[in-house]
């Protein structure tokens, strides 16, 4: 199959798309595009899975555990619903549970491990804890990435000093040459410099359409490296601002990151499959 474009990171599989979730993926298909569906907890994640088994092609899962669900700390109602359910899991934070995220990797439509990472933002008490619920989680995911052979979503917020340290520990952990994706990275420079020579891929998101200072990274980033995503549905690109994001609106992120990069809008989309397709084997 040929795709126009591609939302490398998208959560068709929320809460927020319950009533709606198949036109929404299939909007997608009929405009000629493809999308990956991304796990942040055990519901989520075996949700991502059975989606993409509903459509013969152009849609894919990654499953993992992301760093706000390892604690107590955290519910948004367009991730989990409103219900009881939600908020007892939210309550006590998840442990890793190897067992049943292999289980789900071992799909053929599982194309990744995540969204997984370190994420000090929204921290609250209990501060090291915390800290350490995470690593520990990241490092086991790690490990179930290398056992698979396939690539980490990472999602990281202020705290990639942290998290390199973390790769650059565990070399035997990451697949060589493609271990994996900095989802909507909003790291330096550096952080950028460091993650390239360990192999990774960079994706990018709404947020370039309306906020400038992720130009130089972009800019700097090898063509090769980068990917387009939704992180539907949260922050929507220009022009739909305020709005729910869709994955059909990663089209409105390709157009901005051809501007930044200064090729055409064609030649983005289609580097941005060809590098979605090499580094998740699509
Ligand atoms: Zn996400």
């Amino acid at each position: 199959m040929n795709y126009e474009f591609f939302d490398a990171h998208t959560h068709a599989n929320l809460a927020a798309f319950r009533e709606d979730y198949r036109e929404v993926v299939q909007k997608v298909l009929d405009a000629g595009g493809g999308l990956i569906n991304v796990g942040t907890q055990r519901d989520t994640s075996r949700r991502a899975v059975e989606i993409a088994r509903e459509f013969p092609e152009g849609v894919y899962a990654t499953i993992g555990l992301h760093p706000v669900h390892t604690s107590a700390s955290f519910h948004d109602e367009e991730e989990l619903g409103g219900g009881e359910a939600a908020r007892a899991f939210t309550s006590r934070g998840e442990i890793f549970d190897s067992g049943y995220y292999k289980k789900l990797a071992l799909d053929p439509k599982v194309v990744g491990i995540g969204e997984c990472g370190l994420d000090y933002y929204r921290i609250g008490n209990n501060e090291s804890e915390i800290r350490e619920r995470q690593r520990t989680a990241f490092l086991e995911q790690m490990k179930l990435s290398f056992e698979v052979k396939k690539p980490l979503m990472i999602h990281c917020r202020d705290a990639f000093d942290d998290l390199i340290t973390i790769l650059i520990s565990n070399p035997d952990f990451l697949i060589p040459g493609n271990p994996g994706v900095a989802h909507f990275f909003a790291g330096t420079k550096e952080n950028a410099e460091r993650l390239l020579e360990l192999g990774f891929s960079f994706t990018f998101g709404g947020v370039v359409t309306f906020v400038r200072s992720y130009d130089e990274v972009i800019r700097m980033i090898p063509m090769e490296r980068i990917m387009s995503e939704t992180d539907a549905p949260y922050v929507a690109p220009v022009p739909y601002r305020g709005k729910r994001n869709e994955p059909l609106y990663v089209q409105e992120v390709i157009k901005k990151l051809a501007e930044i990069k200064g090729v055409s809008e064609e030649e983005m989309r289609r580097i941005t499959v060809e590098n979605v397709r090499r580094v998740f084997k699509i």
